[in-house]
């Protein structure tokens, strides 16, 4: 039984057991299950995420897709585009591979080598060169073939080839550029330049032919301003000699606006002249051998008639240490001096003008930088004016300027000489107050005698200037001073005469004082008892201190302006003669020219054909003491060269059979074997500048530009007159 209860009991322990292990598994199921579902579930919402994801990326591959179809259209459009233009451009235009091989050609390229099926991508270019030549498409010039292709290829070579101009057989012209990329292709490009080139021969020839007329004009100006200056030469020159003769104001007045009337006009041909030649690059520079104080004094002189009307004095401080002797284009430096003393003179009413000229030597290079500066005390200049005044043609437009003519090239002139002679030119200027204008210009100093301040080895201690205007004083004391002397100025012969003492060994004066004159403060002096004391009067008309009977108890005469050598040698003599020679012995005393003192007159030969000229010359210098001779041409004064034996000529440059030039030629030959030198003066017309060199290398001395003036005639004959000849001034005026 028990083992039924027991069994029992085992069943239902079994059953239990059973039932708990499925309850077990079935939580275990549910759980499992549970997981199952939370899985699925977050595999599907994965899924809709992908499935999402990948419809984007189709959207996306799509759009590119049709980008790139649409990029790929344009870029087709835009090669044919670029093709086509390529292909229609006028120029050539190919790209070759790094190994020179044509890639592609546009048609203009192309077309040159027509039918030649060869040329074609794949091609070198050394063989398109070959082909060029061979077959004669190509105008190679002078060069041979394979010069030709040589040359360019080893154009070709370079890194970046320069441009090369070539020319077609048919007269085209391509302008070869070739580009080299960075991989070592090149792209090249022809220019047709034909039309460049050919509007440049045109212009070429255009302008070959300007120049062609402009070298008319300057000869045609050339040959007027002969023509003109020859007809004016006769009528200033006439006005000259009519204006000795007796005449009444009225007259007088139509006469001297003949006059003036002519030399403006002369003036004006000169100026015009210049300028065209300079224009035309047709001015040189001649350089030569000059004194440039004397070519100083010279404009000085010149412009001293104009002084003196006008009132002003003209003044020249030459710094006495700076060497006179230099190479350099003496008439072009003359010129720039008119040019700019002129004008000071012109612009200036009342005081002075005074050339300055300061110099460095520089020792190394033999050469010297000279300064001039030109002061003057005249209307200045408005400062906003003042950088216009140099351009051509330009002038200062207002109402106080305008009174004064000119043709406002001068100053153009001017600055286009000083920049020819590798110098400068400025102007300072204060309105109403005066202008400065200054040049500098380095010259080679000459070999030669340059004049040395002389050695008064303390003979002259004591000076006395006495000058009334306050520049030249300056000048006076401070170049008196520099050669060791002591100098007191005073600015009136009354000042003068209490200034005097025991201790002064020179008196130095000026001839126009304002209480009197240097004749009447010497008389005054005499009278006191100081007759032994040297007057050296300085004056810018000597003539007048001559003709005065009181000449003879001054010392000597000084020309103002004085050349400094003129001064050293008066100062050198008063040394030497310490006493005072003997009154009325005039010969003895002037320094430089032994004046005539023989027993024949001075002979003079001009050699001038135009019969009025002839006339002018032989009125001009009917009052002096010469034998004078006229030839007609220049075989006729060659003749009297030798028959008559002047002791000066006067040589025209245009004559008809042999011209002055040749005939002065014959004679200094003649003069090689007489060994003694005539002096021969050139009488010219021509107005051009440069022809002074050509006049002075024909062996002549000196020139004088027509119209002829009476005063630079007898200065020229009195400067010549040789010791054995009797004085061509009238002995009245000589003999006090
Ligand atoms: P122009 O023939 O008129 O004198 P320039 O070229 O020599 O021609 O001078 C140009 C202008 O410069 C003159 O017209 C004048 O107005 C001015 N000028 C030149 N020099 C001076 C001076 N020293 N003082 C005042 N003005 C001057």
């Amino acid at each position: 039984m028990m083992s039924l209860a027991n069994k029992l009991a085992q069943e239902r322990r079994a059953r239990l057991a059973a039932e708990r292990l499925l309850e077990m598994k079935q939580a275990e199921l549910s759980a499992a299950n549970r997981k199952l579902g939370l899985h699925a579930m977050a595999l599907t919402k994965r899924i809709g995420e992908t499935q999402a994801e990948v419809e984007t990326v189709r959207d996306e591959n799509e759009k590119v897709k049709s980008d790139l179809t649409r990029a790929n259209a344009k870029i087709e459009v835009a090669e044919r585009r670029l093709w086509h233009s390529m292909q229609t451009i006028q120029d050539g235009f190919a790209f070759f591979d790094d190994q020179s091989r044509l890639i592609g050609a546009n048609a203009a390229y192309l077309s040159v080598f027509d039918g030649l099926d060869e040329v074609a991508p794949g091609i070198t270019y050394a063989r398109i060169l070959e082909i060029l030549t061979d077959e004669g498409l190509i105008d190679i010039g002078a060069e041979t073939s394979v010069d030709w292709q040589a040359r360019m290829l080893a154009r070709w070579a370079q890194p970046q080839p320069d441009p090369v101009v070539i020319k077609l057989w048919n007269g085209e012209y391509f302008k070869m550029i070739d580009q080299r990329g960075n991989g070592g292709d090149v792209v090249s490009l022809g220019l047709n330049i034909t039309a460049s080139v050919r509007h440049e021969t045109e212009l070429k020839a255009a302008r070959e032919r300007a120049e062609a007329a402009n070298r008319a004009k300057s000869a045609f100006l050339a040959n007027m301003s002969h023509e003109i200056r020859t007809p004016m030469n006769g009528i200033v020159g006439m006005t000259e000699l009519m204006s000795e003769t007796p005449l009444d104001d009225e007259q007088r007045l139509y006469l001297n606006t003949i006059r003036n009337s002519g030399e403006a006009l002369l003036v004006i041909i000169n100026d015009v002249l210049d300028y065209s030649k300079i224009e035309a690059d047709k001015l040189i520079l001649h350089p030569e051998q000059f004194d440039f104080e004397r070519c100083i004094l010279e404009v000085a002189m010149l412009m001293q008639p104009s002084v003196r009307d006008k009132g002003l004095s003209l003044l020249v401080d030459y710094d006495l240490f700076l060497p006179t002797l230099f190479v350099g284009d003496p008439g072009r430096v003359r010129q720039v001096l008119t040019n700019l003393v002129g004008n000071a003179v012109k612009f200036t009413a009342e005081g002075h003008v005074l050339i300055r000229v300061t110099g460095v030597p520089n020792t190394d290079s033999e050469t010297c930088d000279i300064h001039v500066a030109i002061e003057d005390t005249g209307i200045g200049i408005e400062a906003d004016k003042v950088g216009h005044i140099f351009g051509e043609f330009n002038q200062v437009e207002d109402e106080k300027n305008r009174e004064f003519e000119g043709t406002g090239l001068g100053l153009a002139i001017t600055k286009r000489l000083v920049t020819l002679m590798g110098g400068s030119v400025w102007v300072e200027s204060e309105p109403g107050q005066g202008s400065c204008f200054g040049f500098r210009v380095s010259l080679p100093t000459a070999e030669g005698p340059q004049p040395a301040p002389p050695d008064l080895a303390g003979r002259l201690s004591h000076v006395i200037v006495v000058e009334d205007l306050a520049a030249n004083r300056a000048i006076l004391s401070k170049q008196l001073g520099r050669l060791g002397a002591r100098v007191t100025v005073c600015i009136s012969g009354g000042e003068a005469l209490s200034a005097i003492d025991d201790s002064v060994d020179l008196l130095l004066c000026d001839h126009d004082l304002p209480d009197m004159d240097g004749l009447e403060l010497a008389t005054t002096l005499k009278d006191r008892g100081w007759g032994d004391l040297p007057v050296v009067v300085m004056s810018v008309n000597p003539g007048v201190i001559h003709a005065n009977p009181a000449r003879h108890l001054i010392e000597g005469v000084l020309h103002k302006p004085i050349p400094r050598a003129e001064l050293y040698s008066r100062l050198t003599m008063l040394g030497r003669t310490p006493a005072m020679p003997k009154a009325g012995s005039i010969a003895e005393k002037t320094p430089v020219k032994q004046r005539g003192g023989g027993h024949r007159k001075m002979r003079v030969l001009a050699a001038e054909d135009n019969r009025t000229n002839q006339l002018i010359l032989q009125k001009m210098v009917k009052d002096l003491n010469i034998d004078l001779q006229f030839a007609g041409n220049g075989i006729e004064a060659v003749e009297q060269y030798q028959t008559f034996s002047p002791d000066l000529i006067f040589m025209d440059i245009s004559m008809p059979k042999m011209d002055g030039k040749q005939a002065t030629a014959e004679i200094r030959r003649r003069e090689i074997e007489t060994e003694c030198h005539v002096p021969i003066v050139a009488l010219t017309a021509h107005a051009m500048t440069g022809d002074d060199q050509g006049i002075l290398s024909a062996g002549l001395d000196h020139y004088l530009t027509k119209p002829l003036q009476k005063q630079k005639i007898h200065q020229i004959i009195v400067d010549h007159q040789p010791v054995e000849v009797l004085p061509v001034i009238a002995e009245n005026a000589e003999a006090d």
